[in-house]
């Protein structure tokens, strides 16, 4: 099929957003010959990331990926534990599992949130404990940057003793209660790949209150090389630390991310706005408690009778025109790779992936673009 000419350049989903003094933190690294996973930026964007969430251990890593596998791994997940995971995300929640020799057992969504919803955690709780072998851990996902409801999953965990570990990969700055996501768990995991709310080019970061986690998460990500005048090792080791290159490209950021919530919060406002006539058209919900980053606006699209897939059609014809959208995730129990694994809920993780939709949301996005965006999606839905 030919590509059809359009005037405007490609419009993405969520490209990253460069503050321009990124430049003065990376020479500084290269002048100092700090251009290994050691050096004064990485302490510095620890501390700063710290700070900036109001949490007494942050520590940097290659990806968010790994973060939530080096959670996995200080938990102690062994081969034939099961972990809880929300099944509406993206895959990387639900590998580092895997990794560890783990069952990961599905949990549906709520309506509320879009998130895992602590009635089918509860169930599945329930169902596991009843055969001896409850949960070590659940994985919570903040998808899109939306608040899951930990109000009632923190308790519910307390209650079973099972680990709560937060995937804020998407949530950096998104706030439940006035605390900063990925905060409020037994641990919790951001990243900093290059389509997130910040980038470090790539990275992530595991967030712990215990001092005992941050000292286990370093000694781990540097090959576990234990205190001797030789090479000695005891455990199982990765190269998961980031570079003090990309810490410096980290700390440049952070010194933007309110500012880069505040823009996607707007560009939120501006469809909801301008999308408001269209009925058939409801967005991701937010509860009175949260303030989500809104990393992508995400819609539902109501059946319309004799449209079918039509978030499909949408996506299709606006990436003709050179804008880029995205269907919601597919969830982790409809995929291949987990054909086997269980599954706790009913449909609500599979209707939000047949009917969701997520905008461009990049916190550079002009209004020309959001307009051009908007005008495009009226032409398509009218
Ligand atoms: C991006 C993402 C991750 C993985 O982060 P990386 O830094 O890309 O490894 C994990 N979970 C969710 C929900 C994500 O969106």
């Amino acid at each position: 099929m030919k590509k059809p000419f359009t005037p405007f350049p490609k419009i993405w989903l969520s490209p990253p957003h460069l503050s321009g003094s990124e430049i003065t933190f990376v020479e500084e690294a290269l002048d100092g010959n700090w251009v290994s996973p050691a050096g004064p930026h990485l302490d510095s964007f620890e501390q700063d990331l710290a700070i900036y969430l109001n949490i007494p251990h942050a520590v940097a890593l290659a990806s968010g990926t790994a973060a939530l596998h080096l959670a996995l791994a200080i938990l102690g997940i062994k081969r034939g534990d099961f972990v809880c995971c929300q099944s509406l995300t993206f895959v990387a929640s639900a590998n580092p599992i895997l990794y560890q020799g783990g069952i990961p057992v599905f949990v549906d969504s709520e309506t509320e949130s879009w998130n895992i919803c602590p009635d089918a955690l509860e169930a599945a709780f329930k169902k596991y404990a009843r055969r001896g072998k409850i949960p070590k851990a659940v994985i919570v996902v903040h998808l899109f940057g939306m608040p899951a409801n930990l109000g009632a999953l923190l308790p519910l965990c307390q209650h079973y003793g099972v680990a709560l570990i937060e995937d804020a990969a998407e949530a950096l700055g998104s706030i439940y209660f006035g605390q900063s996501l990925g905060t409020a768990g037994d641990m919790g995991i951001i990243s900093f790949n290059g389509n997130k709310i910040i980038t470090t080019s790539a990275g992530g970061a595991l967030l712990t209150k215990d001092k005992f986690n941050a000292e286990k998460a370093r000694f781990l990500s540097t090959q576990a090389k234990e205190e001797s005048p030789y090479y000695q090792h005891r455990e199982v080791g990765y190269n998961y630390r980031m570079s003090n290159i990309c810490a410096g490209i980290g700390r440049s950021q952070l010194l933007v991310l309110s500012e880069r919530v505040r823009a996607r919060r707007a560009i939120f406002h501006f469809y909801q706005t301008h999308l408001a006539s269209f009925t058939e058209i409801s967005f991701q919900p937010e509860a009175s408690a949260s303030r989500s980053n809104r990393w992508l606006t995400a819609l539902l699209l109501d059946p319309v009778l004799g449209k079918k897939n039509w978030p499909e059609q949408i996506r299709a014809r606006m990436e003709g025109q050179g804008i880029e959208t995205r269907r919601v995730w597919k969830p982790m129990h409809l995929q291949p790779l987990f054909r086997d694994a269980p599954y706790i809920g009913g449909t609500v993780s599979q209707g939000l992936f047949e009917r969701g939709l997520c905008l461009p949301s990049g916190s550079a996005l002009t209004e020309d673009q959001l307009l051009r965006i908007v005008d495009e999606l009226r032409l398509v839905l009218s």
